[in-house]
């Protein structure tokens, strides 16, 4: 067996020199420890093993029982290596002959151990050979060198040995690899020039003090030659005799680590900043309830300044007397369960302020923890001000309430009035609404036409009566567009001057139709209603008919008179023909009389005879019109017998000759002798002397030599029939009406009455009477009347 490290075919050499048996085991040239996983980790090692670790002899044990705890005892280094490999898995893992793990174990006594780990399979059991080979001194001290020199280059720090004067010595990689690229090779520079850039002594560098003497120096700090924030270390070094020979230099970038600890040291400014500036009371306790926290805001609101309450507990602080015990109970349930009902809530209590008086308080607590440790934190709000005004708010509520409630019962009052009130309005209006409607209803009916017109003359409300019948055709008009403007400019006028009273007018209406012309009766009234402008009540009555009947009434007036007047003319006339009658008869008398004598006497001349026989015949003949005009003036009652109607127009004819005469009027008739009628002779005569002087009178404007009036009468179908013409204008449309009707009359001082007094007497005799124009022309009346049964026979035969 040399010293060279143990390879692996050496190594299997050794396992299956151990597989021979158990004195080849413990001469093998290696310390060598067995395990047998399988067998309750069953270990085993040889006198060599034993030699190596400075352990008992091997006897039968297990890794949990003997054998770590022997290692344990006498080597914990390798205790603890021992420890590692025993258990770690990748050591059971490894898979026989090309398998096997090495390493190098330096021990505190200053031997080299080489160890390589392999495994070795039969059919059923694995067991793990451990293989320890110690260098010779020599070997191992070179080794240790070069271990050293690795660990002292692997090392991230700038590390460096100065002498005395501050040169290098040596130099570890990291430095190397920095430094040399600008400085070159570093073995014998300054150690300034390296850090400060200068080998002046100022400024001083931070190994100065330490290689002057100095104790040994840890700083914090920036180097002019590398960015960054640096650790620098410096140990005086001494030799062994305890002199200083030098020192050792170790420079550590520290710069993320300042950088972090600067934004921790900011934040934990910045979280010192915003727990003291906050507005509600910040405090911290730990479980026991000390305070360990407590704020500017808590300062103000609690009266304890920080320094007096950080370390105390929060029931001699802030914790009311009466809920100290409740307190306490919640902290040591906190404590168990690091939990609680008030974690998490937001409350609102009582908390004793420093001189004594409670101050009500709103807190929020929660549960933290920091390194390990819990805490509470409570944040604290002082409600004194809300709580007051919730007070003053519930104050006011209240009075408010009150208020509500009396205001509601006079209201409540009031609306029971008013109900009263709308129960006697709505009488009142039912009440009104039917007087409207009545006053509605009456001024609808009043017959005038009733305006309201506004000052501007607009009508604003007409009841519909006539002449203003239709209201949707009036309403909003103006009032004098009504009529046509002769009218309208009286009525314009009227409404001028009738503010002040009433004022009434007749105002004649042309109408534009055709239809002659109305005549209404105007008042005008101003009123003012509600202090607002005048406005004007019109009544507008149309009197056309009042006033028509109105002449009528007059001209009937005047008839009745002329009526009257011709009555009394007829007594008179009457009286006076019986009167004349007798002078007539004596004169007719005496002239018979004077006659006869004459004649007897032989010469009476003849010419006296001739004038007293015209004497005798016109004092018949006046006799005969005294004695007709008495019959036809005579009162009597209606007397019908059987009369030749041929006398009745003589008679006729007799009674108007003076008429006939005078007006040059011509007469024909064609009345056979033996007509006899069955009627009042009177009724005949005077029928017959009416037609024959209307004939007279229409045919005034007539030439005379045309005045011509034809009297005609036949028979036929047992009636006689009697016609009355004339050549004058006929009746044509008369504008006043049917002729036939009374009053109707052309003529300015006619009655209008006779041909209606025809009618009459002809239908009191059983006939007819019907006008009409002849179609030669000129105005035809036929009159027809029962005939006597012989002129009925007669007229059959003609
Ligand atoms: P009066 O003679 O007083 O007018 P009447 O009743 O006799 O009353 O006649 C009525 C009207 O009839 C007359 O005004 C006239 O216009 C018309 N009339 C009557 N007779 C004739 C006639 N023969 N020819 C034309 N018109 C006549």
């Amino acid at each position: 067996m040399t010293d060279r490290p143990l390879k692996t075919s050496d190594t299997h050499l050794l396992f299956s020199m151990y597989e021979e048996g158990p004195g080849a085991f413990e001469q093998l040239p290696a310390g060598v420890l067995t395990i047998f996983p399988e067998r309750g980790f069953k270990v085993r090692w040889n006198s060599r093993f034993a030699t190596i670790w400075q352990l008992p002899p091997c006897q039968d044990a297990t890794a949990g029982s003997v054998f770590l705890a022997d290692l344990e005892d006498h080597c914990q280094c390798f205790a603890i290596e021992g420890a590692c490999f025993q258990l770690l898995p990748e050591h059971f893992s490894l898979d026989g002959a090309e398998d096997v793990f090495r390493d190098t174990l330096y021990l505190n006594d200053g031997r080299i151990i080489h160890r390589s780990i392999g495994v070795s399979e039969s059919s059923d059991t694995r067991t793990l050979h451990c293989v320890f080979k110690e260098y010779p001194a020599k070997q191992a001290e070179q080794l240790r060198l070069q271990e050293w020199a690795d660990k002292f280059d692997a090392l991230p720090d700038h590390i460096c040995l100065l002498d005395l004067s501050g040169a290098i010595v040596r130099a570890n990689r990291t430095m190397r690899e920095r430094f040399e690229p600008v400085h070159g090779r570093l073995d014998g520079l300054d150690y300034r020039l390296v850090y400060c850039g200068t080998a002046t002594p100022d400024p001083q560098p931070p190994c100065a003090d330490v290689l002057s003497g100095g104790p040994a120096v840890d700083i914090e700090t920036q180097l002019p030659t590398i960015e960054g924030w640096y650790r620098v270390a410096a140990t005086p070094v001494n030799d062994s005799r305890g002199r200083q020979w030098g020192a050792i230099s170790i420079v550590s970038d520290i710069t993320d680590q300042v950088r972090l600890r600067n934004q921790a040291g900011e934040q934990q400014q910045q979280l010192q900043e915003l727990v003291q500036s906050s507005l509600d009371g910040i405090i911290f306790c730990d479980e026991f309830g000390v305070v360990s926290l407590w704020n500017r805001q808590a300062e103000i609101i609690l009266g304890w300044t920080a320094e007096e309450a950080i370390g105390r507990s929060l029931d001699q602080v802030i914790v009311p007397e009466s809920a100290v015990e409740q307190h306490q109970q919640g902290m040591a349930r906190f404590r168990r369960k690091k939990s609680g009902p008030l974690i998490g809530q937001r409350t609102e209590v009582p908390a004793r302020h420093k001189d004594g008086h409670l101050v009500d308080v709103e807190i929020s607590i929660s549960a933290v923890e920091v390194n390990d440790k819990t805490f509470v934190c409570g944040s604290i709000h002082d409600i004194t001000d809300r709580i007051q005004t919730q007070k003053e708010l519930i104050h006011h509520r209240d009075h408010l309430q009150q208020l509500v409630e009396e205001r509601t019962a006079e209201l409540q009052q009031t609306v029971k009035k008013l109900e009263q009130e709308i129960v006697v309005r709505q009488r009142v209006e039912i009440a009104l609404r039917s007087f409207e409607e009545r006053l509605s209803t009456v001024v609808s009916n009043i017959p005038e036409s009733v305006l309201l017109v506004s000052s501007d003359h607009r009508i604003l409300f007409a009841n519909g009566s006539p002449p203003c019948s239709s209201l949707t055709e009036v309403v909003g008009r103006q009032c004098c567009e009504l009529w046509p403007s002769n009218a309208a400019q009286e009525l314009q006028q009227m409404l001028t001057q009738g503010a002040a009273e009433v004022t009434q007018r007749c105002i004649v209406i042309d109408e534009h139709d055709g239809a002659g012309e109305r005549v209404v009766e105007v008042s005008v009234r101003s009123i003012t209603i509600h202090e607002s402008d005048n406005e004007f009540v019109l009544v507008i009555r149309d009197i056309t008919l009042e006033r028509t009947q109105q002449r009528e009434r007059e001209r009937a007036g005047t008839v009745q008179a002329h009526l009257s007047r011709r009555n009394a003319l007829g007594e008179m006339a009457s009286n006076i023909s019986h009167e004349i009658n007798q002078p007539l008869t004596a004169v007719g008398n005496l002239a018979s009389a004077a006659r006869r004598s004459l004649r007897r006497l032989d010469q009476a001349p003849p010419a006296i005879e001739e004038m007293l026989g015209e004497i005798i015949d016109e004092a018949q003949r006046a006799g005969n019109i005294v004695h007709r005009l008495r019959d036809f003036a005579r009162r009597r009652p209606v007397e019908r017998k059987e009369l030749f109607l041929k006398e009745c127009v003589e008679s006729a004819l007799i009674l108007t000759a003076n008429e006939l005469s005078v007006f040059r009027t011509g007469v024909t008739t064609v009345v056979p002798n033996d007509i006899r009628i069955y009627a009042d002779t009177i009724h005949i005569q005077q029928i017959l002397v009416n037609l024959i002087l209307n004939a007279v009178q229409a045919m005034e404007g007539e030439n005379s030599s045309r005045r011509q009036i034809w009297i005609e009468a036949f028979v036929r179908n047992f009636t006689v029939v009697l016609k009355v013409r004339d050549s004058g204008p006929g009746f044509r449309d008369s504008p006043a009406g049917n002729p036939l009707e009374a009053y109707v009359t052309t003529k300015p001082q006619g009655t209008g009455l006779g041909l209606s007094i025809c009618l009459s007497l002809t239908e009191l005799n059983e006939g007819t009477l019907s006008i009409g124009d002849a179609p030669e022309g000129g105005a035809l009346v036929t009159i027809t009347l029962p005939a006597t049964f012989r002129e009925a026979q007669t007229g059959q035969q003609s």
